[in-house]
């Protein structure tokens, strides 16, 4: 177990920056996710972690120790892929042990750590299969288990269950947590999936354009999101983001004449913030048909859309011109084309500059 430090990285590919500045600090323990959309950066900077890239400048801290110019082999850090990439001629027994073997590690060790490894993933029936007699969960947990019996500092996933189908997806995401449970060990874990970084991660790093955009808990990433792209990003559907002004801590929606949020209970970053363009975001599921607390402000808008998705229903209204979602339990009724009365909770509302795109 350790801890890893990562101090400004930045990596080209040719003329193309792909890491612009990457700082993270990762504690003994912590399960990372480094979530972010396709092409963002992602696999290069757990590739750089591993040692399979180098960086153009910055550096990789391990136990406090630089190991940038040390060897992935040395580096004690383990790497899972989505592909497995386990040896097809080589049984799971072999494919799980090779890497010890490798390193002259004693036989009885080899043997015990084999056995420790296969009862904690349970593929003690597996040892004497090829990879090809293998489905793609067991698969995915031999991957695993070549990882664990090295009993490496650092864990790197990158996208381990994307090859899986949806339900094993969420089994196998079960799993790991479990597995991050029992051994705490230190793991960056990447994925463009929200919810398995949501329920995954101790902390997230959202990533975009090879940049950290924000690195949180789940609960302040989903609550109190730093920048519009980190509100959007995360939650499905989306945030509703209202375009419009703020005056004298009122909020004025553009295309509205007669509607003014109050906004002097909302916890401004700068408190002397006073007008300018800004961006109020309300999650869908904080719109509601009744006053659930005494912080909702109500209003009337005029239902549009209805999707229904099973356990919920997202309404599409029409905010003085702007689209205007709201989600709620599919047991209710809703009528569409009519103007109804909505309550917005304030109190989980976020606001954004429209020209820095931050929180204010
Ligand atoms: P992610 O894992 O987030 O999808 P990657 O780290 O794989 O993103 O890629 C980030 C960017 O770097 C992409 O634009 C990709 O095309 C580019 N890239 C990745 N590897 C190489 C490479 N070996 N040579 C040139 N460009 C690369
Ligand atoms: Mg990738």
């Amino acid at each position: 177990m350790a801890n890893l430090k990562i101090n400004d990285i930045n990596k080209n590919f040719g003329s193309t920056e792909v890491l612009k500045g990457i700082n993270l600090d990762i504690n003994d323990g912590d399960f990372l996710v480094l979530l972010g959309p396709s092409g963002c950066g992602k696999s290069t900077l757990l590739n750089t972690i591993a040692g399979l890239e180098t960086s153009n400048s910055g550096e990789i801290l391990i136990d406090n120790h630089v190991v940038n110019n040390m060897e992935p082999s040395d580096r004690d850090i383990a790497l899972v892929f989505q592909s497995y990439a386990l040896y097809p001629a080589m049984t799971v027994r072999k494919n799980v042990t090779f890497g010890l073997e490798q390193r002259k590690t004693p036989k009885e060790k080899i043997s015990e750590a084999l056995n420790e490894v296969s009862n904690l993933l349970q593929i003690n029936e597996l040892l004497d299969r090829k990879p090809s007699q293998l489905s793609g969960g067991q698969r995915q947990r031999v991957a695993m288990g070549r990882a664990l019996v090295r009993h490496p500092k650092v864990f790197l996933f990158d996208e381990p269950l994307s090859n899986l189908d949806a339900k094993l997806r969420v089994e196998m995401r079960r799993e790991i947590k479990k597995l991050h449970k029992r051994l705490k060990t230190t793991i960056v874990y990447v994925t463009h999936d929200q919810t398995e970084a949501m329920s995954l991660g101790t902390n997230i790093a959202i990533m975009d354009q090879g940049k950290i955009q924000q690195c949180d808990t789940p609960k302040n990433i989903y609550n109190k999101p730093q920048n519009m792209f980190v509100a959007d990003f995360i939650g499905s559907p989306s945030m509703n983001l209202l375009e419009g002004s703020l005056n004298n801590k009122m909020f004025k929606p553009n295309g509205s004449d007669n509607v003014q949020i109050p906004l002097e209970k909302y916890d401004f970053i700068n408190k002397n913030i006073n007008n300018g363009s800004i961006f109020l975001g309300i999650r869908p599921e904080h719109v509601y048909f009744d006053k659930v607390n005494e912080d909702c402000f109500g209003i009337k808008l005029k239902s549009e859309i209805i999707e229904y998705t099973g356990h919920e229903q997202i309404i599409t209204f029409n905010f003085s011109g702007q689209q205007f979602l709201g989600k709620f339990p599919s047991t209710i009724d809703i009528q569409m084309d009519k103007e109804l009365d909505l309550y917005i909770d304030l109190k989980q509302i976020s606001l954004f500059d429209k020209n820095t795109q931050n929180r204010i």
